[in-house]
């Protein structure tokens, strides 16, 4: 590790100093971590507040038929956003439809036979008349927690800015039409629902090129055929071959980057000026953390939690209202499309792991046929020699005729459930090392070649089910440099290129499987070793050509490893990652923003380079403390799983809120940590909250070629989905996916990323417009309560660049 260049001289030698040196933790320079605090609302807390809603309930029945309008539930804000503005009609919707909303709040029962619906307003009660919500006396009780909520969503909004990951900001987002979003109006999704976009005018010029998507994407009309007859070569008509020495290799730029003395990347115009200050401002991690400490603060309050706790169960009611009404309607307006259906909708499987994105079946065809067909090949180095295939085979006594499924052994079974460690296992054919380093890595002794191969084969059936589509993640561990180009160099020379397949890098929390084997020695190592190759890349292209090119399919960033594992606090202030050489690993907010920050200040350079930028998705919330969801809230364009924001209502209101991304994958969680009849995902789809379902490991979950399919299918057979709820779950799961504007835009109709019905296609997504615009007035209405939360005049522009 010598060549990788750092100041590590001035770390405290770690075989004398003990693992948390005091200067280092006690001194002005310790960081104070924030602790998870308690945002779940617990079974008890849930019994509590029903048992107070029911006495009340019971008690005012009979006697209180006199005060009219007084909402039962004693909060103001149970009738107060359930009222909407004067005038709103919907196109194409049907007396008694979604417009929910429209319905104030049980009055009670004796009250009036006369729904308040069907009265001349001036006859309601003054508390029900239409009015924009946001006229309506809030109590003072509630207007805190309002507060308090609208700062968490700004702080949101600042990270999502600085970091450069809201719709428009990537050059590749600009596609010749496309040109981008004014910071005040966008999101990572698209324009603000808050937005008015009848009057809102786009951009007529944007600052970059027609995003360039090589090899091009298939045309509007196409049909799969193996024209190459082999499963080597992506194929389809009008296909142009991935061509490396075809590529346009731009030159160096004149701007310096260097690592600052707390672990973070910053990039500079004149590298030898005196005091030189970062061309980004890149928020620090004490900024960070003070943030952190706010937010969790917010989720952790009594009064706001139970206060979530009732929105939520108010959004899903009234999605169960919403469907009870409309459901002919939505059926009639799906039939009334020509050509699509559920299975020619796009798709895109969201989260699933390159290294099991096979299914076993194909996995042990494919070891057979290698046994048969090639014996001979020389694939390992093992105790000072070479082995043949045939050899290792004879090793561990297995012939080709002895395989089978139940050799294999890969499948998650019961006694993998809450043991994260022994489903790790079932990544090794027959429980064997030697198998996995053969036919599952891309670094081997063969360079990778059989994971290559079966990697276009799993491509080539995705190309000819043509709907499917995958962001398949792939690790860097941070151990060395030299991991990105030789994980580049393996995509380039074995043609890995796929219109149906975008990558996510994955960065594994191992550090202290690292620094127990020597490979690093302080945490700044993982930052050095993960981000310089992509700052080098990005001052000079040349430098590493096969990374610029490799980097062009990459869409973002995710952080994975076992969320079950306890965080140890072991000391009360933290040090900065030059500092960080105890044998614990930091905890995940730590990693989170060390991903975040240097994501950020590179994705400001690529933006002024015009190179694609990226996005931070990581794994959270499959288990673990509230502390995860909650840095993932500020610093994620969207993650996987999210199971456990069904215990935290207040940051679940936060999500939706903000409408962050849950790839969510009930057959995993089911073998994992959660069983699938219990878990939240009908809950946070009635909600409304953004979730899309996600394959996760079809090796170890799934049975057949289609996975996606499956997940979609079970899920439909369990949660009884509709129709209807299949087609948003699959838009949904293009809207978070990183897939160029270009292509989301012939998947999705063109103005995808306006809020409710302006933004769908019904021929495309087929997707009921009333669906959608049910979901915008909902969301509009709990953000015009929050106070238009969303006010954008208080979010200030940090980033400083030119
Ligand atoms: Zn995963």
């Amino acid at each position: 590790m010598a060549e990788s260049p750092s100041s590590r001289g001035d770390s405290p030698d770690r075989s004398k100093t003990p693992p948390m040196s005091p200067q280092a933790s006690d001194s002005q320079e310790g960081l104070h971590i924030p602790e998870a605090k308690d945002g779940f609302f617990g079974y008890n807390e849930e019994r509590s507040l029903h048992q107070i809603e029911e006495k009340r309930f019971a008690h005012r029945r009979g006697s209180d038929a006199t005060s009219v309008g007084r909402p039962i539930l004693s909060s103001p804000l149970t009738g107060l956003a359930t009222i909407i503005p004067d005038g709103i009609s919907e196109p194409g919707s049907v007396p008694g439809s979604h417009i929910l909303s429209a319905i104030p709040e049980p009055v009670s029962p004796s009250v009036d036979k006369l729904s308040p619906l069907n009265k001349p307003t001036d006859q309601l009660p003054p508390e029900m008349k239409p009015g924009p919500a946001h006229d309506i006396p809030i109590a003072n009780e509630y207007a805190p927690i309002l507060e308090s909520f609208r700062k968490c969503l700004e702080l949101r909004d600042k990270y999502m800015l600085v970091s450069g990951q809201r719709l428009g900001f990537n050059p590749k987002d600009h596609d010749g039409s496309f040109n981008g979003l004014p910071d005040q109006v966008s999101d990572v999704n698209g324009l603000r629902p808050d937005v008015d976009y009848n009057n809102f005018q786009e951009p007529e010029e944007s600052s970059f090129h027609k995003w360039h998507i090589y090899p091009r994407p298939p045309p509007p009309h196409w049909h799969w055929s193996d024209k190459l007859n082999g499963p080597t070569h992506s194929s389809t008509p009008g296909d142009e071959e991935f061509e490396f020495s075809t590529c346009e290799i731009p030159g160096e730029h004149e701007w310096s980057f260097e690592i600052d003395e707390k672990g973070v990347y910053q990039v500079y115009e004149s590298p030898q000026a005196e005091n030189k200050v970062p061309v980004f401002n890149i928020p620090t991690i004490r900024e960070y953390f003070i943030d952190l400490e706010y937010v969790l603060g917010v989720i952790s309050d009594g009064p706001t939690k139970s206060f979530a706790f009732r929105r939520l169960g108010y959004l899903s009611s009234k999605f169960t209202m919403y469907t009870l009404l409309n459901e002919f309607q939505e059926l009639a307006d799906m039939k009334s499309v020509p050509h699509r259906d559920f299975y020619n909708v796009r798709k895109v499987d969201t989260h699933v792991h390159h290294s099991s994105s096979m299914n076993q079946k194909h996995l042990l065809r494919f070891i057979k046929s290698k046994m048969k067909r090639s014996p001979d090949d020389v694939v390992i180095f093992r105790d000072g020699k070479e082995l043949t295939l045939e050899q290792v085979f004879q090793s561990l006594h297995l012939t080709a005729y002895d395989l089978s499924i139940d050799t294999l052994d890969m499948h998650a079974h019961q006694d993998s459930f809450h043991r994260f460690d022994k489903f790790n296992l079932k990544y090794n054919p027959i429980g064997e090392s030697r198998l996995r380093e053969i036919f599952m890595k891309t670094d081997n002794y063969i360079e990778g070649r059989y994971l290559a191969e079966l990697t276009q084969e799993v491509m080539t059936d995705l190309e000819q089910s043509k709907y499917q589509n995958c962001e398949w993640r792939i690790s860097i561990y941070g151990r060395s440099p030299h991991e990105w180009d030789k994980l580049a160099k393996w995509i380039i020379k074995n043609k890995l290129f796929s219109h149906n397949v975008r990558w996510l890098i994955q960065i594994p929390r191992l550090y202290d499987v690292y620094k127990q084997s020597g490979s690093i020695n302080t945490f700044e190592d993982i930052v050095l070793n993960v981000f310089r190759p992509l700052f080098e890349v990005t001052k000079d292209p040349k430098s590493h050509p096969e990374l610029h090119i490799f980097l062009q399919r990459v869409i973002g960033f995710d952080s994975v490893d076992d969320e079950s594992k306890t965080e140890r606090r072991f000391h009360k202030k933290f040090p900065y990652p030059r500092l960080w050489d105890a044998k614990e690993s930091p905890p995940y907010s730590y990693w989170s923003y060390y991903l975040f920050a240097n994501i950020a200040s590179l994705n400001q350079w690529r933006r002024k380079r015009g190179f694609n930028t990226f996005v931070f998705r990581p794994h959270c919330g499959e288990a673990g403390d509230t502390d995860h969801l909650t840095s993932a809230f500020l610093t994620a364009h969207s993650i996987s799983h999210g199971i456990l924001l069904r215990k935290v209502p207040a940051l679940q209101y936060l999500f939706y809120l903000k409408q962050i991304g849950l790839a969510m994958s009930p057959l995993s969680n089911n073998a994992l940590f959660l069983t699938y009849e219990r878990n939240p995902l009908p809950d946070f789809f009635k909600v409304g909250l953004n979730v899309s379902l996600s394959t996760d490991d079809p090796l170890q979950f799934h049975f057949t070629k289609e996975p996606l399919l499956e997940e979609y299918s079970v899920a439909a057979h369990i949660y009884k989905f509709p129709q209807s709820s299949l087609a948003e779950l699959a838009r949904n799961s293009v809207i978070q996916s990183g897939f160029e504007m270009e292509i989301k835009k012939h998947w999705l109709g063109l103005k995808w990323y306006l809020p409710g019905s302006a933004g769908n296609d019904i021929n495309k997504t087929n997707v009921p417009n009333i669906r959608l615009e049910y979901r915008k007035h909902t969301l509009m209405e709990e953000l015009d309560m929050v106070g238009r939360a969303t006010s954008t005049s208080t979010i200030t522009t940090t980033t400083t660049a030119n």
